[in-house]
C-alpha cells in the first residue's frame, strides 16, 4: 500500500529537527497543465560508504530498466506514442512559439508525467490542444527510420491507428474505470487485460483457481495479463521468457550486480530470490522473497522493485511495475522505531471490537528513508509513505515494513512556502498559526501511523476473503489506516513517548484533514465529475461522515464568511470520538467482509461532490495558481571509475531539466521495442 500526499501536504515553516536542508536548493523544475515538477534533495548520501553508493547505483539502473513496463501496462499504444512524440520534439525545426507547438509541448510533458496518454491520478485521457493537421504534418516530416512502426506497418497505417487514440475523446477515454454498474474491465483502457475479456470472465476465472481453504495464497493475478485465446481465458505471465521479457532481463542484469555488493547475506539472499521470481514468474517465489525482504530490517540501503500496487487494476489484482531505491534517514528513523516498538499498545487500545484486533502484532518495522531513485509507477508522481508487502497472510505472519519518504515530504513542504493557501482557506489566524507550527510534524506522524500501525492493525475473521470488499477494498483500506492514525494523533501516549511536545498539535492535522476532505481536494476534480481515486474517496468518506454525524452537536460546521465557505471545528475532542466510531465500523466491515455495508458507506459519502462548493473551491484556487499535482525528477547518479574502468564510487547531481531527464531515460532504458 502507498500513502500519497494530500496535495497541500504542508504549509508549515517548521522543519523537523535533524533534517539537513540546504536553503539554496532549487526545488522547482517545471510547470505545465495541472502539474508542477520538483526535484528532491538526497541528504546523507555522503555518509554512505562507496560500496553502498555503488549498490544504490546498480539498484537505480534496475529501477530505470523497468520504465517501459509501466508505460505498456498503462495502455498498449503508449510506447509507440511516446517514441513518436519524442521524435517530433527532437526533430521539429518550425516555430517553437506557435500555438500548435506550445500545445504539443504541453501534451508531451503531460504524457511523460502520466507514463502514458492518461492522467496519472484521474486516469482520464489527456486532451491535446494542438490540431490533428499539425500532428500528421509533423509525423510526415520524420524520416522512416525514426518512426515507431510495428512489423509490416506503414507510416499511413501508423497515423491512422494513433490519431484517434490521441485525439478522439471516445477512444480509450479512461485508464481505470471504476463505476461498478458497468463492466470495469472492458471499459478500462489499461493493458492489464486482453482484448474482449470481460469482468465476469475474469472473476469466474479467478474463482475457479482460488482455493478458499489455502491459508497462504499467492497474490493471484499480480504478475499477469488475463487474455482470451480461442475463447478460453488464461494468464500470460510477466517474466524473463514471457511478457516484458527484454525489460525484465535488464532488471535482472542490474539486480545481479547489486547482489554482489549487498550489505549482508540476508540482503543478497532476497535479491537472489527476487531474481529467481523474475526468471520464472512464480508467485510462490515472490512470497518467499517478500518474507525475506520484510525480515531484513538491518540493511541501510533498501529497495522495492516489482509488480507491487494494484490501484491501476479496477479489480485490484494486477500489480503495476514500480521501483524505489532508498536508504535510511538516520535522524528521523528514531521516531518511527519508537512507534513501531509500541505497536501492540496501539492495537490493544484502539476503539475496535476485540474480535477484530490482532492478538499479537508481529514485526511491524518502520523507518524513515531518503529516496535516491523513483521509477515506474512511482515516478514522476510518487508516494510519501509505503507499507509492504501487500499479501495479507504475510503481513499477519511476518509483519510488514513501513517507510516514510522524508526527503520527498520535505521537498513538498519546502516548495509550498508562501503560496497563499493558508490565507485563502484556513478560517482564522490562530488555526493558521497552529498549522504553521505543527502541520509538518503531525503530517509526518500521520503518515508514520497510517503506514506502520494503520495498515498493519486488525484481523479478518476466519474464512473471510481478503478481496471481499471488491471495488471498494482500496478506498476502505485507506480509510481504515487514516482513521487509525487520526485516532491516535491526540493521544497522550505520543507525548509520553516524546514524539509530540504539545497536546494541541493534533488539531493542525484534524483541521487540515477536514479542510482537504470536504473542500480543497476537490481542486483535483473536474466540474461535474465524481471522486474516483481510492485515497480521495477515503478522505471525503471520513470528512463527510464526521460532518454529518457531528451535526447534532455542531462538532464541525461549514460556515460562510464574506460569501466564502470555511471549515469550523468547534469540538476537537468529540471529533476524535467520531473518528473512533468510524474506525470501529470500517474495521468491522473489513473483518467480516461486509461488502454491502462497504458499498453503502462509499456511495453515501465518498463519491458525489456538491457542485456549488466544488465550483467555489476551483475559483478560489484559480486565484492562487497552486498546481493540484506534483511529482519529481530524479537526481542523476554518476559512476566514478578507476583506470581499469571499474566503478569505485558514485556521485550525484541535480541539474537536469524535465525534458532532458525524460529523453535520457527513453534513450538509455528503451527495452520494449521502440
Ligand atoms: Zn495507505
Amino acid at each position: 500500500m502507498k500513502y500519497i500526499a494530500s496535495f497541500m501536504i504542508a504549509m508549515s515553516i517548521g522543519i523537523n529537527a535533524g533534517a539537513v536542508v540546504d536553503k539554496n536548493f532549487d526545488y522547482h523544475v517545471d510547470r505545465f497543465a495541472d502539474i508542477e515538477v520538483l526535484r528532491y534533495e538526497v541528504p546523507e548520501f555522503d555518509r554512505l560508504t562507496p560500496q553502498q553508493r555503488i549498490m544504490i547505483y546498480y539498484l537505480s539502473q534496475a529501477a530505470q530498466a523497468g520504465r517501459d513496463i509501466i508505460w505498456d501496462q498503462n495502455g498498449k499504444y503508449n510506447l509507440q506514442i511516446r517514441k513518436l512524440l519524442e521524435e517530433i520534439y527532437k526533430n521539429n525545426s518550425g516555430d517553437k512559439n506557435s500555438k500548435d507547438y506550445k500545445a504539443f509541448e504541453k501534451y508531451l510533458k503531460q504524457v511523460w508525467f502520466g507514463n502514458g496518454i492518461h492522467h496519472h491520478y484521474s486516469t482520464d485521457k489527456f486532451t491535446p490542444e494542438f490540431s490533428e493537421a499539425f500532428f500528421i504534418a509533423e509525423v510526415n516530416k520524420l524520416p522512416e527510420s525514426s518512426l515507431p512502426l510495428q512489423k509490416g506497418e506503414t507510416r499511413e497505417e501508423l497515423i491512422s491507428v494513433l490519431t484517434p487514440v490521441i485525439f478522439d475523446p471516445t477512444v480509450m477515454p479512461k485508464r481505470v474505470f471504476q463505476d461498478g454498474s458497468k463492466d470495469v474491465i472492458t471499459n478500462s483502457a489499461s493493458n492489464l487485460y486482453g482484448e474482449g475479456v470481460t469482468q465476469a470472465e475474469v472473476e469466474a476465472y479467478y474463482n475457479s483457481i482460488k482455493n478458499p481453504n489455502d491459508t497462504t495464497p499467492i497474490s493471484y493475478g499480480l504478475n499477469s495479463r488475463v487474455v482470451k485465446e480461442n475463447g478460453k481465458i488464461k494468464e500470460e505471465h510477466y517474466h524473463v521468457n514471457g511478457l516484458y521479457g527484454p525489460a525484465i532481463a535488464q532488471i535482472i542484469y542490474w539486480l545481479d550486480k547489486a547482489k554482489n555488493v549487498a550489505e549482508n547475506e540476508a540482503q543478497a539472499a532476497y535479491i537472489t530470490k527476487l531474481i529467481d521470481y523474475y526468471i520464472t514468474g512464480d508467485l510462490k517465489l515472490f512470497d518467499e522473497y517478500s518474507i525475506l525482504w520484510v525480515e531484513d530490517t538491518d540493511s541501510d540501503v533498501d529497495f522495492v522493485n516489482g509488480f507491487i500496487e494494484s490501484y491501476g487494476d479496477p479489480l485490484g489484482m494486477t500489480g503495476s511495475w514500480e521501483s524505489y531505491v532508498n536508504f535510511k534517514n538516520q535522524a528521523s528513523t528514531k521516531r518511527t522505531e519508537t512507534i513501531a516498538s509500541n505497536a501492540q499498545w496501539f492495537e490493544d487500545n484502539s476503539p475496535v471490537d476485540k474480535r477484530f484486533k490482532k492478538g499479537e502484532v508481529k514485526g511491524v518495522s518502520a523507518k524513515v528513508i531518503n529516496a535516491a531513485m523513483l521509477a515506474g509507477d512511482a515516478f514522476p508522481s510518487t508516494a510519501i509513505g509505503i507499507n509492504l508487502p501487500n499479501a495479507n497472510w504475510i503481513r499477519a505472519a511476518h509483519g510488514s515494513k513501513s517507510v516514510t519518504l522524508e526527503n520527498i515530504t520535505e521537498a513538498y513542504d519546502m516548495a509550498s512556502h508562501g503560496n497563499g493557501f493558508n490565507e485563502e482557506f484556513v478560517i482564522d489566524a490562530p488555526t493558521s498559526k497552529l498549522m504553521e507550527d505543527y502541520l509538518y510534524i503531525t503530517d509526518m506522524l500521520h503518515t508514520d501511523l497510517h503506514e506502520c500501525l494503520g495498515h498493519a492493525s486488525g484481523q479478518l475473521l476466519p474464512g473471510v476473503d481478503p478481496d471481499a470488499l471488491k471495488e471498494n477494498g482500496s478506498a476502505l483500506e485507506e480509510a481504515r489506516a487514516d482513521l487509525f492514525a487520526l485516532y491516535y494523533l491526540p493521544d497522550q501516549k505520543l507525548i509520553e513517548l516524546g514524539i509530540l511536545d504539545n497536546p494541541d498539535a493534533y488539531k493542525a492535522e484534524y483541521y487540515k484533514y477536514m479542510l482537504n476532505g470536504l473542500m480543497t481536494q476537490l481542486n483535483r476534480i473536474e466540474p461535474g465529475k465524481d471522486i474516483e481515486e481510492a485515497h480521495m474517496r477515503n478522505r471525503q468518506l471520513i470528512a463527510a461522515w464526521i460532518l454529518e454525524h457531528g451535526k447534532k452537536d455542531k462538532v464541525v460546521e461549514l460556515v460562510k464568511k464574506k460569501g466564502k465557505t470555511y471549515i469550523k471545528i468547534n469540538d476537537y475532542k468529540k471529533m476524535r470520538g467520531l473518528i473512533g466510531e468510524l474506525l470501529a465500523e470500517i474495521q468491522r466491515i473489513k473483518s467480516e467482509g461486509d461488502y454491502e455495508a462497504g458499498v453503502a458507506l462509499i456511495n453515501k459519502y465518498a463519491v458525489k461532490v456538491d457542485p456549488k462548493l466544488h465550483q467555489e473551491v476551483l475559483e478560489r484556487f484559480a486565484t492562487l495558481d497552486i498546481p493540484p499535482y506534483r511529482g519529481f525528477i530524479n537526481p542523476v547518479l554518476v559512476p566514478v571509475t578507476d583506470d581499469k574502468g571499474e566503478i569505485v564510487d558514485v556521485t550525484l547531481t541535480y541539474g537536469e531539466t524535465y525534458p532532458e531527464q525524460m529523453l535520457r531515460l527513453s534513450n538509455d532504458f528503451r527495452t520494449l521495442g521502440y
